[in-house]
């Protein structure tokens, strides 16, 4: 990944930052400068919850170049409260801590290091919710 496109891309790396139509209301990730429901060039940047639930996971057997550092990683497909779908990365669980309809919560991890470029790549990740322990929100 060359250092602009990567710039480009931090919104919604760092932030899930998608994008939604101000006419129908509905929302792109990634971001689009045009909506695939209605058409409209209508659109305003908006912060995903970053809080969904898992539909389907694998544990990666192989990589695109690049991404060699995933292989033997949980990879699943989310969707997030706000109905957008989105494949990740799963990372603090073991692959029998997951099953189908466990609630995640993103995390920004390094996803990649590319060497030639010196570039550290961060983006998001999910993880499973932490579960509150009786008497912690008492304390919050
Ligand atoms: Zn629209």
């Amino acid at each position: 990944m060359n250092l602009p496109r990567y710039r480009r891309l931090q919104p919604a790396f760092y932030r899930l930052q998608a994008a939604r139509c101000t006419a129908c209301r509905q929302v792109h990730f990634p971001s689009r400068t045009r909506c695939l429901g209605c058409g409209s060039a209508s659109m305003e940047p908006v912060r995903l919850s970053g809080q969904g639930r898992v539909l389907s996971f694998a544990r990666m057997l192989h990589a695109a170049r690049g991404f060699q550092d995933s292989v033997g990683s949980l990879t699943a497909l989310i969707e997030l409260r706000e109905g957008v779908r989105l494949v990740a990365q799963l990372t603090d669980v073991e692959p029998d801590g997951i099953g189908i309809g466990q609630e995640v919560e993103m995390v920004l991890r390094r996803l990649r290091s590319d060497a030639e470029q010196g570039l550290i790549v961060y983006g998001y990740k999910f993880r499973p919710v932490l579960k509150r322990q009786a008497g912690a929100q008492a304390q919050s």
